[in-house]
This record gives structure tokens, C-alpha cells and sequence, in this order.
């Protein structure tokens, strides 16, 4: 796209293609001969200098810096809740960074009564002279405990408050200034040990495919032999389809990129739902060269080695290529989509009266709570208006009367 931008013939003041100066270029300052002009034109080495707008919206981006929200959720590795699929692992391996420092971890037993909880983490991470403020929420309790019917309410409901903000603050006065706490992308995370979805993922899945961008990953795939992983990937694609369940499309590659990129791309969407290993340990790989893995007596599973396993596929899409592609999809078509549903339920007949909206905005989180506050405004100020025009009105008629009279004494006056 930018390699694109700066080498398009038609940017220059002379075309090279057809050596004829470009229509919108010819016009001429105020007072400028058309002969100083093109004398100038010929000294700038015919080159106004737009190949460079890129590097304003480049300069423009990099100064306000990136924010993406990530979402990991996904039962435990057994139904007993005794141990977790590895989430806060792998988002320490992927961002190298310690999100979870703080984290209190309650035991195997208290897991059990646990309800879900949502946790929100934020880190600023600066590489190269940019940073980018990632906002982790992760869902502790998730599948823990042994009664897990409706579990993922509060997520779908958490996703939709974030929804929901935006769309008031979009309203609101101070809309160039806007934290955007909308959930980007959610990565879901399946057990190895499952023969694909089980009725709690496919329960999760289809309450929140709607409303977030979900990238589903096979956890501890070390667990699990190349075949078997093969295998479980199928299983768990052939499900996703006969359960109608919407995870986040890759974008077709553009026809013009190069055939490195489109491999890289074609290799990626193949191997969703993504298998990977997380690890914070560094171990030396026969004493040499370091390396992200864990350690086991039969050797070394290393987390970058894509033989291994999926995890610099995952870790490529998330943050090299499809960051931007994620924020737009939730911006473009998920918040949309709410926004749009938030739209139709105002305009339904009876919605607008108080006690319809009231009773509306009661309702469970999984319907489509109502942006009060802008509606609220709006009838003010219709109020105010029906009041204005009621004086006018008034005061018209006051006038009119005024006239009637003095025309009737004026009409006395000449009889007599
Ligand atoms: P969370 O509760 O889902 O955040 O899980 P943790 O990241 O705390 O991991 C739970 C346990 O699984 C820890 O003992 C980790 O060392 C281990 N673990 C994490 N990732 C992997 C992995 O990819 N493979 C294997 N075999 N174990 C892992």
C-alpha cells in the first residue's frame, strides 16, 4: 500500500506515462504568468511533493499511538477446574511482557463455587519509537465452577457496556476525544484434551459472535502429536460451521501483494483455530542458543518454531497484519450492528414514551440496552421548542386582536 502510494505515475506534475502535465496541477498562484509557472514547475524537477502525504498520516498515527483491547477467555483444561488452558502464559509469551504480576490464584476447591469475574489489565508497550496501549480483559472463573449454566452473561454483557459508552460518548459534546474501550478481539481458548467444542464452548461462542471479532486457539497443543492436532483443528472447523458460529474472517489478500505475503496469509488462515504453546521460561536449546520453550525429558518444545507450533502464526495476525483489520471490523460491522439494533428499538412504535424506555432498559444485558442520554437531550429540546412556538403563537394572536380593535375604532370614528 505505501511501496504503492509512492511510485504512482499519475503523483507526478509531468506524467512519465504520457508527458503531458496533469489537469488539476496546471492551475497558476494569484498573478503567476503561465510562463513563471511552468519555469517553476521545471526547476521543482516537475515534483509537487503528495508521495509524502503518507508519511504525514505515518508521523500523525505514531504520535497518537495505537490502543487495542483483547479479550482471552475459555474454560479450564478439565471440568474439575483444576488447571488453566495457559491464557495468561501465552499473553505473557506473546507481548513479552508480565501482565498478570498481581494475580491471586484460589484454590482447586474454591474454584469449584467460583463465579466468572471480568479483569481489565492495561500495559503500554513501546517498540521502535511507537507504542501501543493494550488493554487485556480476561475472564477469571470462566467453566470453574460445577453449575455453569449462563456463565458468560456478564461477558456479553460487559462487551455490549463497552458498546454502549461509545456509542453515548459518540454522542455527546467531546467526541474528538473518545477512549475507545471496545473489545477488539477475543481469543478463545480449547482444551486439548476435548474432542473439539464442548456444549460450554459452542454456549460461549454463540453469545458473543455478534458482538466481538473471536479467534478461537488450541491450548497446551504440545499436549497433543502433530496428527492429533490435525485432527482436533478439523474437528473443531466442522463444528464452528454446523453450529453457525461467525469468527473473525481474514480479509482476501490483495491481487497486487507479493507471493511471499500471500503464502504467509494462505498459511495463516489455514491453520485457525491456531495451536499453540506459551511459555515464560527461556531455555538453552543443547546448551546454546536460548530459546522461549518448555523443557520435557524427550526434549524441547520451542514456542517460536512454527514446526512446533502456530504460535508466530497467531502472534504475526494479531499484531503485525490484522491489528488494524480487527479494530476496523469492530468498528465498521459489530458496533453497527448494535448501533443499528439501538436505532430500530428507539424507533419502535412505544418506544419513545418514558415508561416503554424505562422498562426497555431494564431488561436482561442480552437485549440491546438503550442510549438514554442523547434521547433525553433530544426531548428537551423538543420541549423547549413546542414552548417557544406556543408564545409566539400566543403573542400573535394577542397582536391580531390589537389590530382587529383599533381597525373597529378606526371605523367608529369615521361614521360618526
Ligand atoms: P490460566 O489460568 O488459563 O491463565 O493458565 P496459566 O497460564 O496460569 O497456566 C496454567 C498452567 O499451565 C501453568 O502451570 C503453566 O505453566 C501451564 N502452561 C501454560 N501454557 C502451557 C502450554 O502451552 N503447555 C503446557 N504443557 N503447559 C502450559
Amino acid at each position: 500500500m505505501w511501496k504503492a502510494l509512492t511510485t504512482r505515475p499519475e503523483l507526478r506534475l509531468n506524467s512519465e506515462a504520457t508527458g503531458k502535465p496533469l489537469k488539476g496541477l496546471e492551475q497558476r498562484k494569484w498573478g503567476e504568468t503561465a510562463g513563471a509557472a511552468t519555469a517553476s514547475r521545471t526547476m521543482d524537477k516537475e515534483y509537487v511533493g503528495f508521495a509524502a502525504l503518507p508519511n504525514q498520516l505515518h508521523r500523525k498515527s505514531v504520535k497518537k499511538g495505537f490502543d487495542f483491547t483483547l479479550m482471552v477467555a475459555g474454560g479450564p483444561v478439565l471440568s474439575t477446574g483444576e488447571s488453566g488452558l495457559g491464557k495468561s502464559t501465552l499473553i505473557n509469551s506473546l507481548f513479552l511482557t508480565n501482565l498478570y504480576e498481581d494475580r491471586h490464584l484460589p484454590e482447586a476447591s474454591a474454584r469449584l463455587t467460583q463465579t466468572l469475574t471480568i479483569e481489565r489489565r492495561g500495559v503500554e508497550i513501546e517498540e521502535g519509537g511507537i507504542k501501543v496501549k493494550l488493554t487485556l480483559v480476561d475472564t477469571p472463573g470462566f467453566g470453574d465452577s460445577v453449575d455453569c449454566s449462563d456463565c458468560w452473561l456478564p461477558v456479553v454483557r460487559f462487551i455490549e457496556e463497552q458498546f454502549e459508552q461509545y456509542l453515548r460518548d459518540e454522542s455527546g459534546l467531546n467526541r474528538k476525544n473518545i477512549q475507545d474501550s471496545r473489545v477488539h478481539c477475543c481469543l478463545y481458548f480449547i482444551s486439548p484434551f476435548g474432542r473439539g467444542l464442548r456444549p460450554l464452548d459452542v454456549a460461549f461462542l454463540r453469545a458473543v459472535h455478534e458482538k466481538v471479532n473471536i479467534i478461537p486457539v488450541i491450548a497446551k497443543a504440545d499436549a497433543l502429536m502433530p496428527k492429533e492436532t490435525q485432527a482436533l483443528k478439523q474437528r473443531i472447523r466442522d463444528q464452528l460451521k454446523e453450529e453457525e458460529i461467525n469468527i473473525y474472517q481474514f480479509p482476501d489478500c490483495d491481487s497486487d501483494e507479493d507471493e511471499d505475503f500471500k503464502r504467509q496469509d494462505a498459511e495463516m488462515k489455514e491453520s485457525i483455530p491456531f495451536a499453540v504453546v506459551g511459555s515464560c521460561e527461556v531455555v538453552r536449546d543443547g546448551g546454546t542458543r536460548p530459546v522461549r520453550g518448555r523443557r520435557y525429558s524427550w526434549g524441547t518444545v520451542e514456542v517460536e518454531n512454527p514446526h512446533h507450533c502456530d504460535f508466530l502464526n497467531l502472534r504475526r495476525m494479531l499484531v503485525q497484519t490484522h491489528l488494524q483489520d480487527l479494530k476496523e471490523v469492530t468498528h465498521d460491522i459489530l458496533y453497527e450492528g448494535y448501533r443499528a439494533s439501538c436505532l430500530q428499538s428507539l424507533a419502535r412504535p412505544g418506544a419513545r414514551d418514558r415508561a416503554s424506555r424505562s422498562k426497555l432498559s431494564r431488561q436482561s444485558a442480552t437485549e440491546i440496552p438503550l442510549p438514554m442520554l442523547p434521547l433525553a437531550e433530544t426531548e428537551k429540546l423538543i420541549r423547549e421548542k413546542d414552548e417557544e412556538l406556543r408564545r409566539m403563537q400566543e403573542m400573535l394572536e394577542k397582536m391580531q386582536a390589537q389590530m382587529q380593535q383599533s381597525q373597529t375604532q378606526g371605523e367608529q370614528s369615521d361614521a360618526l
